[in-house]
């Protein structure tokens, strides 16, 4: 056959995810952690894998990594479900809590995989739109009224979109590529507003110091989705889990891939995890270098940087894709939202080290100077 037929009606005109990385001295671009894991603690990692069984199938459910997260949290092993990625859980949200008939309610600009994760499973989407400047607040209210209500008038897009009652929304604390993290009084009364399955995209969630945890036993609409890969510096080898009630992870257990996590993924993960206090020094150090780019960036003249709760400061910047294009001739790769919606004119800088952080902030001062002569 010299033809094949069309796939399914739901992926034209989807492009596949792409995070637009192309090498760089400086990889400031995708909210990974400068820092890889120490010495002391790759040279566990490698004696833990080296008693890996790599002809036997890996535990389905990851349970002695899944144990320690739940001990950790003062939760049951029936709490936890750990995936491949953060990436994975939220398909599995898409799989589990929509479908055709079904409603996600998106509070754009956010992370793009969550519409994608949508549109691929036929669900309605529902768009609350953050506020614009001065920091994309959530536009609060909204979003209760459009929980709260029967059907949701307007913004409804996607395969057979009507705009039912919203079945699943995910509120990413702190937003990417925005910056700020959600109030806690803001997740309660949405929790208290909805029967909605109600994701926490905490993937940030060290760096603001803040989380839903507290929220999660009263409330049974609760999912907090955490990584590895940002705070724990392991992007390379994702691992992401989530903290639900038992019943909303028996959901998710009927739509997951049984071996989704991998023997070494997970014998990688459960010594980072013991090692994870290790880590809160380089993640002060982030937090420190944040605000002192968000300081410095408000001095360069055409620059506004957003205020930040993560492991990166969003700024508009006056010619954004020519300023992208310098930096990069200087080595340094950010990420360019200047095309995107809602986000125009805008460019996202990964906090990296302090040498990075310098590199970066003396390349953006020369090219806004440059500017201005
Ligand atoms: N949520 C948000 C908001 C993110 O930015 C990311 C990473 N880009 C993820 C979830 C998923 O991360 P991972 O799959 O690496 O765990």
């Amino acid at each position: 056959m010299d033809r094949v037929r069309a796939a399914a009606p739901q992926l034209a005109g989807l492009a596949p995810y792409d995070p637009k990385y192309v090498p760089a001295d400086a990889v400031m671009s995708a909210n990974e952690n400068p820092l890889d894991v120490g010495e002391d603690v790759r040279r566990d990692i490698e004696r833990a894998i080296r008693k890996v069984s790599l002809n036997r199938y890996p535990d389905p459910l990851a349970n002695e990594l899944r144990d320690m997260i739940a001990e950790a949290n003062g939760l049951e092993r029936d709490w936890v479900l750990v995936g491949n990625g953060g990436d994975e859980l939220l398909f599995d949200t898409a799989l589990a809590w929509g479908g055709p008939g079904r409603t996600f309610l998106n509070l754009p600009p956010t992370f793009s995989v969550y519409a994608a994760n949508a549109r691929l499973t036929n669900t309605a989407v529902v768009d609350v739109p953050r506020g614009g400047a001065p920091d994309f607040a959530i536009d609060e209210e909204a979003v209760l009224a459009a929980v709260g209500g029967e059907g949701v008038a307007g913004g409804a897009s996607g395969a057979g979109a009507v705009g039912g009652p919203v079945d699943f929304t995910i509120i990413a604390s702190p937003n990417n590529p925005t910056g700020l993290r959600a109030s806690q009084e803001f997740m309660q009364r949405l929790l208290s507003a909805t029967d909605a399955l109600v994701v926490a995209d905490e993937a940030y969630f060290e760096f603001s110091r803040m989380t839903s945890r507290p929220l999660l036993e009263a409330n049974r609409n609760l999912v907090l989705l955490r990584t590895f890969s940002k705070a724990f510096s392991l992007a390379g080898v994702r691992l992401g889990y989530i903290l639900a009630h038992p019943d909303v992870i028996e959901e998710y257990l009927k739509v997951r891939q049984p071996y989704s996590v991998d023997a070494v993924s997970q014998a990688i993960g459960r010594v980072v995890y013991e090692s994870r206090a290790k880590f809160e020094p380089g993640i002060r150090s982030i937090i420190e270098e944040r605000d002192r780019v968000t300081e410095a960036l408000k001095v360069i003249p055409g620059v506004r940087p957003y205020p930040s709760d993560s492991n990166w400061v969003l700024f508009s910047v006056e010619d954004a894709a020519e300023a992208w294009e310098h930096l990069y001739g200087r080595g340094i790769l950010v990420r360019d939202f200047s095309n995107a919606p809602l986000l125009e004119g805008t460019l996202r800088v990964t906090i990296g080290t302090p040498g990075q952080n310098d590199a970066f902030l003396s390349a953006l001062r020369d090219f806004c100077l440059r500017k201005r002569d």
